[in-house]
């Protein structure tokens, strides 16, 4: 097994042991001191796809992963957030139009990738397209033109597929 993430205790800063705690489940960091399990679950990230004038609203991302690719928006749900309401949230962060969330399109999840994506199909109810947070550009594509060599993330395909299979 990889090295773990994490050494310590976040509880009592002593040293992890790494322990098979139930049979036919991984190996859990477990603190020798205080009993602390760390359960190191997948991370979630919602996102939003809507459209405006008969396209698809997409994003240029610019941060890494997928620097310079096209996603639609969408990121990680804060603890104790609804996901749609972290779609919608990210929508508006990201690209400046406020969406509300009409129904999930699928979650999307990899063997051996941490964050799981659930995507949400959304309707526009206000605000103006512009690129801002994490974003260099903001495009509305026609759905017979989507870059489709240039997407930033398995999940974005697929979503998209989706989406473009269920209108
Ligand atoms: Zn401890």
């Amino acid at each position: 097994m990889n090295p773990p993430e994490y050494k310590f205790c976040p509880r009592c800063a002593a040293r992890f042991d790494e322990k098979v705690i139930k049979d036919g489940e991984p190996e859990r960091l477990v603190c020798p001191n205080c009993g602390f399990v760390f359960y190191q679950g997948p991370k979630l990230v919602a996102g939003a796809l809507f459209e405006m004038d008969g396209g698809i609203v997409l994003t240029q991302r610019a941060i890494e992963p997928g620097y310079g690719l096209w996603t639609y928006p969408g990121g990680f749900v804060e603890r104790g957030e609804r996901a749609e309401t972290a779609a919608e949230r990210e929508a508006l962060e990201e690209t400046g139009v406020v969406v509300e969330v009409t129904g999930l399109i699928g979650i999307y999840s990899y063997d051996g990738q941490i964050p799981a994506i659930a995507s949400f199909a959304a309707n526009v109810v206000g605000g103006e397209l512009a690129p801002l947070d994490e974003t260099m550009d903001v495009k509305v594509f026609p759905k017979d033109e989507l870059p489709w060599s240039d997407i930033a993330f398995p999940s974005t395909v697929d979503a998209l597929k989706d989406y473009l299979r269920g209108i």
